[in-house]
């Protein structure tokens, strides 16, 4: 149990309850959004960049704030800065590092209006992705905060002989560069941002291009929180400072979140480097499946599969990509998906009766657009929902497979893909699955506890759901995180994220 902790989760919000979601509305009213224009923060100095507005996915009109983006020189000082302000942070207690990034998580919920606004307009998310964000959020600042009291303290006294003292201390690793997704703005942004933090590291943090602005206020309110300035900087830019900043000399260690494609990259930068071994924490995509056979139940499989392919307009990391269904009963189950798809509103994801809002940009759009003409080329169409203009908007499509493998890539939004299998052929399944290289998540449906041993034991699949929807894993209940082509491990939000964040050193004493 001290290990694992108590579930102490941030409190959620009810939609259904008239007084709470008015208040909730008020807060964002009140809030607005950013005017001051997000800049590289490097040793708590803000530098200039060049100006680019981020023009919401929500109308393509709206501006939900203006970025400067960094050079490769403000790169480059960000890293020296943070190679400076390491000893420093690394020599402060846990229990003041964690103390901070607690304060920071009472800030960010005092403060949800902003976050909120900001996670709608500059991300597209509908209010209860929204708020899941920033709950999640708050969650890994809480748990990562408890870990590090629980590992970076004095450290472990181990067993030795009579006369001697013996004792293995964790310590940060040094500057650590953090690159980010758009899809969880804020969460992953801090998640990775504040493990590495609480672990005694100095961070330079770079965020997606699309979501700097949430991100420059995640940073500044963590030195509010008391994180000091030469221990945290920011660095808004593209893939290619992403790039300088991993290549840098001073790099201990790089935490990624983000395609499998650019993990490759940074590894390879890293591998080719002189000096020490740098470590990569790389968290990526998936294919990911739900197998449900014919003692699954139709209604719940609806809910779940629909909950799993299109909410958050697919996505996510851990989102249904194919849904595998059992011959005897596939026609009834699709029928019962595509059903309950057609009741999904797609829109304005500030209107809050819209389940599905914009995919993040007018590039993302045209690739599932490309998908989806290859597949109405290819593939039996079952649903084909426009999305509305102006803005970037995909609806929920479903088509069928001839089989597994003919789903050949990651494809992020709320495009399902469906194979039916034979009662006898459900290995040939399971090794489809398994051929994708891909283990993030992966759905059961079946009451036969046979039959899910079976699945579980043959898939190395990092979250396995069984009987319920594969997405919104719960920090410190669901630790996250794939294996193969989805990730290094170690899972975020779980017990043994942050070891990978420090080093150990055994002190040892003769008494
Ligand atoms: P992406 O294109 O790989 O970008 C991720 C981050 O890497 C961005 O900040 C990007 O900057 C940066 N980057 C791009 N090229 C780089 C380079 N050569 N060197 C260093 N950094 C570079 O991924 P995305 O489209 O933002 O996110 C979607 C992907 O993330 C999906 O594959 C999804 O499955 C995965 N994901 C995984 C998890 C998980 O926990 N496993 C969670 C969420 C998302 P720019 O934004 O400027 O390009």
């Amino acid at each position: 149990a001290a290990l694992y902790g108590s579930r102490v989760n941030s409190a959620g919000v009810e939609f259904g309850h008239a007084e709470e979601l008015s208040r909730l509305m008020d807060d964002l009213k009140k809030a607005g959004l950013p005017t001051a224009p997000a800049r590289a923060i490097v040793g708590g100095e803000a530098r200039p960049g060049t100006r680019r507005e981020i023009v919401s996915p929500i109308d393509g009109r709206t501006v939900a704030g203006v970025v400067e983006d960094a050079d490769e020189a403000t790169a480059d000082v960000a890293m020296a800065a943070a190679k400076a302000g390491f000893s420093a942070w690394a020599a402060t207690p846990a229990a003041t590092r964690a103390e901070a990034i607690r304060k920071a998580s009472d800030l960010l919920e005092a403060r949800r209006g902003l976050f909120l606004n900001l996670l709608q307009v500059e991300a597209g998310k509908t209010l209860d992705d929204a708020v899941a964000d920033l709950r999640e959020a708050v969650d890994f600042c809480r748990y990562y905060a408890r870990q590090a009291e629980r590992l970076f303290g004095e450290g472990t006294v181990m067993p030795g002989p009579t006369g001697e003292e013996n004792r293995l201390v964790l310590r940060g690793r040094g500057p650590f560069v953090a690159i980010s997704p758009w899809n969880f703005p804020l969460a992953i942004f801090l998640g990775q941002v504040t493990a590495a933090l609480v672990a005694g590291n100095s961070v330079v943090a770079k965020p997606a291009e699309q979501t700097p602005v949430i991100a420059f206020e995640a940073v500044k309110l963590l030195h509010e929180a008391g994180v000091p300035r030469s221990a945290l900087h920011y660095v808004p830019g593209d893939g290619r400072i992403g790039a300088r900043l991993v290549a840098h000399p001073a790099v201990a260690g790089v935490v990624f979140t983000g395609s499998t494609e650019v993990a490759r990259i940074i590894n390879r930068t890293l591998a080719a480097k002189e000096g020490p071994i740098v470590p990569l924490i790389a968290e990526t995509g998936g294919i990911n499946a739900m197998i449900v056979d014919a003692t699954a139940l139709p209604e719940q499989v609806a809910d779940d599969v629909v909950t799993s392919a299109f909410r958050s307009a697919g996505q996510r990391c851990s989102a249904l990509r194919l849904m595998c269904v059992q011959e005897d009963v596939a026609d009834r189950m699709i029928e019962m998906v595509v059903g309950a798809a057609r009741e999904l509103k797609v829109g304005d994801p500030r209107d809050p009766s819209v389940h599905v809002g914009p995919v993040i940009d007018a590039e993302a759009k045209e690739k599932l657009e490309a998908h989806i003409k290859a597949m109405k080329e290819s593939a039996r169409t079952h649903l084909a929902t426009p999305g509305p203009t102006p803005g970037t908007y995909v609806g929920p499509h479903v088509f069928e497979l001839a089989g597994p493998s003919d789903l050949k890539e990651e494809i992020f939004g709320p495009i399902l893909h469906v194979v039916r299998y034979k009662a006898n052929r459900l290995d040939d399944v399971i090794a489809a699955i398994d051929a994708t290289g891909y283990g993030l998540t992966l759905g059961i449906h079946s009451r036969i506890e046979d039959t899910v041993a079976r699945i579980v034991a043959r898939l190395e699949t990092g979250n396995v759901y069984v009987n319920r929807n594969i997405i919104g894993a719960v920090v410190g209940t669901q630790p996250f995180g794939g294996h193969g082509l989805s990730g290094t491990g170690p899972k975020a939000g779980g017990p043994h994220y942050l070891l990978r964040f420090a080093t150990e050193q055994t002190v040892t004493i003769n008494t």
